[in-house]
C-alpha cells in the first residue's frame, strides 16, 4: 500500500473537544471522524484495527463452539414489553415508530430477539445446548457520549447468548466463555484483568467484566495483594469487621450550633471528632421514593450496593427541596434521629457504635451522642459502602485491597431463567417435561476494544499499536529523491514483505524525513523500516519498533526474514 493513496487524513492539532487520549489520537491519526455526537465514521486505518479485533474475536468464538448469526438492529417494542424492560429501560433505548405507528426501537442489545428466535425453532433437549452470537451494530442513546469509540451511541458490539438444559451445562457455556475472553484479549496484545461484576440492566445472577488495563479508564477495580479476588468498585465487597465493643456509657444527645459548617471535614473539624464518630446521612430517591443511607464519615455509599439491596430501577440522590421535605433542613444538616422514611439503611461500619455525631436536621445544627437503638434505629443493616484501598480483603485473610483503573472491554453474563421465564422459552427433556432453558449472555466492544489498546499504549507522539491490531505491521520510509536509488530499494523491500504476508505501506510521499516520521509515530505502526543514503551505502536499513527508543542496523539480505519472524511471532500468541 502507498501512503501517497491511501485516505489517511492526519491531523497535527488535538481537536478540541476530544478529552480521551484514543479520541484525540484515533481522530488525528485519521482512524474517525465524529459524524454526530457518539456517531462515528470509520477511515481506512481505523476500520482495519476494528476489522482485526472482530477477526480475533470471530476465531475464538467459532474455536469455543459458537455459531455466527445476524439479528436485524431494528426490534419491535412487543418483545421488550414482553420481557419488561420496554418499561425499565430508561431513554438510553432509542425508541421509534413507523407509518404504520408501530413501536421499535434500535437494539442496544439482543436478548429478546434471541430469546424469540430459540423459543420458535427449539423443542427439544436434544437440540441444546445452543450458544449463538453476532457481530453487530448496537445503538444506545448515552447520557453523556464521549471519550469517541470508547463510549459511543452507534458501536459495534460482539453478543453471544448460551441456552442449556440445566444449571451443570450452563455453567459449562459460562466457563467457556470465559475461557475464551481470556484467549482474546491475551491474542489482541493487551493487559487486562477479570473482575466481578454488577449486573446491571441486563439482570441475572453473576457476572464478570474483563477490564483493560489503563490509568484513564473509567471504572475502578479493586484488587487483593495476596489471592486472586478482583471485582469493580461497584461491586467490591467488605470484609465485615467484628462489632467494634461499645465505648461505654450513652451520652445523652446534645444540639450544638454548628453554622455553615456542612461537608465531614467542615463538621469533624469543627466539633473536633473524628469523621469515623460522625453518621454521614445521605437521602436518595428510588424510583421515585425516598431512602435513607447511613455509614460513617470515613466512608463512601456505593449506590449501585444501595440499588441492588432496594431493587430499585432507578436511584438518584434527591435534589435539595426532597432532602429539606425529608429531613426538614437544607443540605448539609442530616441526622438519622427522628427520620420518617420506609428503608433507613445502615452501613455495617455502624453496627455496635454509640456516642456518634450527626446533622440535626435543622439549619445550622449538629447533634452528638447520637446513639443507635435510643435515637434512630435502622430499617436494616447492610453492606452499603465503597471498599477502600489497604483495607482487608474480603476473600482470605491477610490480604490487602488494592486500587487500579481499567476500561470494560467485554462482560458475561450467567442470565439463569431471566428471560426464558418472561418470555417462555421453554423445551422438553428426556421425560417429556417442558422446562425452561439456562441462558447466559456475552458481550465485547469492538470499537471500545481498539480503542482501549491506544489508551493502554500511546505516548506523547501517538499511537503505540500492540501488532495484532495494528492498521498495518510496518511502515517503509524511503529518504532521499522519489526517483532515487533509496526508493527503489523501499519499493523491491515492500513487494517482498507484502509477498510474505506483512501488511506493510510504503510512505512514497514527496515529503521531509521529518514529516514522514511524524506520521509513523502519530498512526503507530508497529515497525518502521528507514532506507537513507547511509545505511544502504553500508547494504542495511534502519528498524525501529514503535515502542523502544533506538533503531537497530540490519543487512538488506536479512530484513525480510527478520520482519517476517517479528509479525509472526506477535500473531500466533500461545494462550491457553
Ligand atoms: P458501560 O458500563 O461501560 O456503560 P455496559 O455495562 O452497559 O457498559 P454491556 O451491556 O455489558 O455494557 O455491553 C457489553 C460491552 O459492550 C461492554 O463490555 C463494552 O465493551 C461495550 N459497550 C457498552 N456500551 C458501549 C458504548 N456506549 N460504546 C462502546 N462500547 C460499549
Ligand atoms: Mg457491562
Amino acid at each position: 500500500m502507498r501512503l501517497s493513496k491511501m485516505f489517511a487524513p492526519t491531523l497535527k492539532e488535538v481537536p478540541s473537544d476530544a478529552e480521551a487520549v484514543s479520541h484525540q489520537l484515533m481522530l488525528r491519526g485519521g482512524m474517525i471522524r465524529k459524524l454526530a455526537a457518539g456517531i462515528y465514521d470509520y477511515l481506512p486505518l481505523g476500520l482495519r484495527s476494528i476489522r482485526k479485533v472482530e477477526q480475533i474475536v470471530r476465531e475464538e468464538m467459532n474455536r469455543a463452539g459458537a455459531q455466527e448469526l445476524l439479528l436485524p438492529a431494528v426490534q419491535p417494542a412487543e418483545l421488550w414489553q414482553e420481557s419488561g424492560r420496554w418499561a425499565l429501560y430508561g431513554p438510553e433505548l432509542q425508541r421509534l415508530r413507523d407509518r404504520h405507528n408501530r413501536e421499535f426501537c434500535l437494539g442496544p442489545t439482543h436478548e429478546e430477539v434471541i430469546t424469540d428466535l430459540v423459543r420458535r425453532d427449539v423443542r427439544s433437549y436434544r437440540e441444546l445446548p445452543l450458544n449463538l452470537y453476532q457481530i453487530q451494530t448496537k445503538f444506545r442513546d448515552e447520557v453523556r457520549p464521549r471519550f469517541g469509540l470508547m463510549r459511543a451511541r452507534e458501536f459495534t458490539m460482539k453478543d453471544a447468548y448460551s441456552f442449556d438444559v440445566d444449571d451443570a451445562g450452563a455453567n459449562a457455556s459460562y466457563e467457556a466463555m470465559r475461557q475464551a475472553y481470556h484467549r482474546i484479549f491475551t491474542r489482541c496484545g493487551l493487559r487486562f484483568r477479570e473482575v466481578e461484576a454488577d449486573s446491571g440492566n441486563i439482570g441475572g445472577s453473576f457476572s464478570a467484566e474483563f477490564m483493560v488495563l489503563a490509568d484513564t479508564g473509567e471504572d475502578a477495580i479493586v484488587y487483593c495483594d495476596s489471592c486472586g479476588y478482583a471485582a469493580n468498585l461497584e461491586k467490591a465487597e467488605i470484609a465485615s469487621p467484628p462489632d467494634a465493643p461499645f465505648p461505654g456509657a450513652l451520652q445523652p444527645m446534645k444540639r450544638v450550633p454548628t453554622p455553615n459548617q456542612r461537608t465531614i471535614e467542615e463538621v469533624s473539624a469543627f466539633l473536633q471528632v473524628q469523621p469515623r464518630d460522625l453518621i454521614k446521612t445521605l437521602v436518595f430517591v428510588a424510583d421515585g421514593r425516598p431512602v435513607v443511607a447511613l455509614v460513617t464519615g470515613d466512608h463512601e455509599v456505593n449506590a449501585i450496593k444501595l440499588q441492588r439491596l432496594l431493587k430499585a430501577n432507578v436511584l438518584e440522590l434527591a435534589d435539595p427541596a426532597t432532602i429539606e421535605r425529608v429531613t426538614g433542613a437544607p443540605v448539609g444538616f442530616a441526622g438519622p434521629q427522628g427520620l420518617k422514611v420506609e428503608h433507613l439503611l445502615a452501613d455495617y461500619s455502624l453496627r455496635g457504635r454509640g456516642n456518634l455525631a450527626a446533622g440535626g436536621n435543622e439549619v445550622d445544627v449538629h447533634v452528638t451522642g447520637v446513639n443507635l437503638g435510643r435515637d434512630f434505629t435502622p430499617t436494616q443493616f447492610a453492606d452499603l459502602r465503597q471498599a477502600e484501598v489497604g483495607e482487608l480483603c474480603p476473600r482470605c485473610t491477610g490480604g490487602k485491597l488494592l486500587q487500579q483503573r481499567g476500561i470494560e472491554v467485554g462482560h458475561v453474563f450467567k442470565l439463569g431463567v431471566k428471560y426464558s421465564k418472561t418470555m417462555r422459552c421453554t423445551f422438553l427433556d428426556e421425560a417429556g417435561v417442558e422446562k425452561e432453558m439456562i441462558m447466559g449472555c456475552y458481550g465485547i466492544g469492538i470499537g471500545r476494544t481498539a480503542a482501549a489498546a491506544v489508551e493502554q499504549n500511546h505516548d506523547d507522539n501517538g499511537m503505540i499499536w500492540p501488532l495484532p491490531l495494528a492498521p498495518y505491521h510496518a511502515v517503509i520510509v524511503p529518504i532521499g529523491k522519489t526517483d532515487g536509488p533509496e526508493y527503489q530499494a523501499a519499493l523491491k523491500l515492500h513487494d517482498e514483505l507484502e509477498a510474505r504476508g506483512v501488511e506493510v505501506v510504503l510512505d512514497d510521499r514527496d515529503e521531509r524525513p521529518g514529516v514522514k516520521f511524524k506520521d509513523a509515530d502519530l498512526i503507530g505502526f508497529p515497525l518502521r523500516l528507514t532506507l537513507g543514503k547511509k545505511a544502504l551505502d553500508q547494504g542495511a536499513v534502519e528498524l525501529k519498533r514503535r515502542a523502544a527508543a533506538e533503531f537497530e542496523l540490519v543487512p538488506l539480505g536479512e530484513i525480510v526474514a527478520k520482519v517476517d519472524a517479528i509479525v509472526h511471532e506477535a500473531k500466533n500468541v500461545t494462550t491457553c
